[in-house]
């Protein structure tokens, strides 16, 4: 009996979580349901996705769970797992996936790309239930495999309840402050309001019925608009380029919508932009392995052959065109290569491999309070270094770039250049790295300012070396209090303006700076010894009045408190409440 009422297609599902968690385990075990026990091993070569049709999805649902009817003609997994596939996944500017599973090990709880997943999920609105990995690891687990969580709660004694409890309520109360109201599964009552937790274990199989049976159900009540069959236009989202030699060029591509011939022309985005290109064959995963098809229905993972060698951009649509239709595909094609990612005037430079990835950085950034200021897709090239290297504010001068490579000039260029690169492909240990080199040179900026600040110094002119009277005068000095700088300022006891402070040397090496006791020959601009100054004077670095007021309140030498005494009393014979 034809159960299939409404023309639906496969949802997407694609699963999300922190590394370690489980993600690859639990796709392997809803692959392994695909298959007949015998052929487990054997797992046939996957196109981006793993699809359960209806009859499997059934089968393994009405073993645990009498009363689910099936609906929708099956369910296609993506089988790259990760965040950020999910963002890189697109479909006309939104997700890809119809729904998703958040992985979560129940011991170890909400991870860094587990609050990252939660980003990507709330920003694409895309629903989702959680899977609680890993309950075989809490103690006084009763040994079970291969069956649903509520066929393995059932062998479980009280001490292991309750700690599993223990364990979910400590995820429900953290997704709570994540602004996620969830619940275990089985004491949901009302699915628009709580997000689903299924305990599984995926090392031992345990719990796939109980998810393919939310997921199922989630799908035929709330995502029945969403997945409506749509025959009027074809399209897929491109997740893997490769270029095939001679042959041409494969996609391999989640078809979306729509049934996709061979033959049919279509339109896609390349770096260069849109291009219009035709499909040569399609390849789609059979029960005995790759076969070609004609045509093939949505939804569904591809391999699509194009004669042309282009570069296409990842994660972008195909849209088969009819007709005269090149103009609309175009114009959507190219809103949705554009990312979209608020920039400011001053920032840090990002690139990473496509669109979707380039957003969740952006977002991550947005989270830590770090401004960007240019993002691109595409590999670090020498020129993203000059740019960078040439901007006036040194905390701009930084590239993160996600998974994308850095190429060879680009590596040359930084060894002369001033520009830091921090690349990687964990988004969270990256903005760590960042933040860190942004705090760093922070404070190198603020020691640089501090050190040329004028300090409250006091120097002499000692009458055995003078070596030129003007232009600059060059004579011998000794420091007595502070710090004396290249730059810095000069007065005389009578607040008069003594010159500035050209060059320090101490025989054949140049100094910036000489601290107190030091002697050595010092370049004086702007007098004419024996005029405006004399052998033998004490004079004083013209400290002005808002670095003297700061400093009043900090520790200090206290010789240069001394000569900070003196200095302001020199300025209040002119000014009488200089430095108050
Ligand atoms: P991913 O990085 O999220 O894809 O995590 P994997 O699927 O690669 O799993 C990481 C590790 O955890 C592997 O060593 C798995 O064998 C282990 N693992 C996954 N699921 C379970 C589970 O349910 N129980 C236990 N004990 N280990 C698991």
């Amino acid at each position: 009996m034809e159960t299939t009422k409404k023309n639906l297609r496969e949802p997407i599902v694609c699963v999300l979580g922190h590394v370690d968690h489980g993600k690859t385990t639990l796709l392997d075990d809803i692959r392994g349901t695909t298959v007949a026990k015998k052929e487990a091993g054997g797992i046939t070569q996957k196109i981006g996705a793993t699809e359960i049709d209806k009859n499997t999805l059934e089968t393994n649902i009405k073993n645990y769970f009498k009363n689910i009817q099936v609906t929708i003609p099956g369910l296609l997994f993506i089988d790259t797992p990760g965040h950020v596939a999910f963002a890189n996944m697109r479909s006309m500017g939104g997700a890809l996936a119809d729904i998703a599973i958040l992985v979560i090990d129940v011991n170890e709880g909400l991870k860094p790309q587990t609050i990252e997943s939660i980003d990507v999920l709330k920003k694409y609105k895309t629903p989702f239930i959680i899977a609680a990995n890993k309950i075989d690891m809490i103690p006084y687990f009763v040994s079970s495999k291969d069956t649903s969580f509520k066929e393995t709660l059932s062998k479980q004694r009280k001490e292991y309840v309750d700690f599993l409890d223990e364990k979910i309520y400590k995820i429900i109360n953290d997704l709570y402050v994540k602004g996620i109201s969830s619940d275990r599964y089985d004491r949901i009552t009302d699915f628009t309001k709580s997000f689903a937790i299924v305990p599984i274990s995926a090392k031992l199989n345990i719990g796939v019925p109980d998810i393919l049976m939310v997921l199922t159900g989630l799908a035929q009540r709330f995502l029945e608009e969403h997945i409506q069959f749509e025959s009027k236009s074809t399209r897929g989202s491109v997740i893997e380029i490769k270029k095939e030699g001679s042959l041409g060029t494969t996609l391999d591509t989640i078809l979306y919508q729509g049934v996709l011939h061979k033959g049919d022309k279509i339109a896609l985005n390349t770096i260069a932009g849109p291009a219009v290109t035709k499909v040569k064959a399609i390849i789609a995963t059979g029960k005995k392995g790759m076969v070609e098809k004609e045509s093939i229905k949505s939804a569904a993972g591809i391999r699509i052959l194009i004669t042309d060698k282009l570069d296409v951009l990842s994660g972008t649509s195909i849209i088969a065109i009819k007709g005269s239709k090149t103009d609309a595909a175009f114009n959507e094609l190219i809103n949705e290569s554009k990312p979209d990612i608020k920039l400011s005037e001053n920032g840090i430079t990002i690139k990473a491999e496509a669109i979707g990835s380039l957003e969740a950085i952006a977002y991550e950034m947005e989270q830590n309070k770090i401004n960007v200021r240019e993002a691109q897709i595409g590999d670090i090239t020498k020129r993203d270094i000059i740019n960078v290297s040439t901007l006036n504010n040194p905390l701009d001068r930084v590239i993160v770039g996600f998974n994308v490579n850095t190429s060879g000039d680009a590596k040359e260029a930084m060894e002369t250049n001033n520009a830091k690169v921090i690349s990687g492909n964990v988004i969270y240990s990256m903005i760590d790295d960042l933040t860190k080199w942004l705090e760093f040179k922070k404070n190198e900026i603020e020691e640089e300012k501090k050190n040329n600040k004028p300090v409250p110094s006091k120097l002499v002119i000692m009458p055995d070396y003078i070596f030129r009277a003007a232009k600059p005068v060059i004579v011998g000095i000794k420091v007595l209090s502070g710090r004396v700088k290249v730059g810095d300022k000069l007065i005389n006891g009578k607040n008069k303006y003594a010159g500035t402070i050209k060059s320090l040397r101490d025989g054949d090496v140049n100094h910036q700076f000489a601290d107190k006791g030091s002697e050595l020959s010092c370049a004086i601009d702007g007098v004419t010894l024996n005029r405006q100054i004399f052998p033998d004077e004490d004079l004083y670095v013209d400290v002005p009045e808002n670095v003297v007021k700061e400093m009043k309140d900090q520790d200090m030498d206290p010789d240069v408190k001394t000569t900070m005494e003196e200095l302001i009393k020199i300025k209040r014979k002119d000014e009488q409440f200089w430095g108050f």
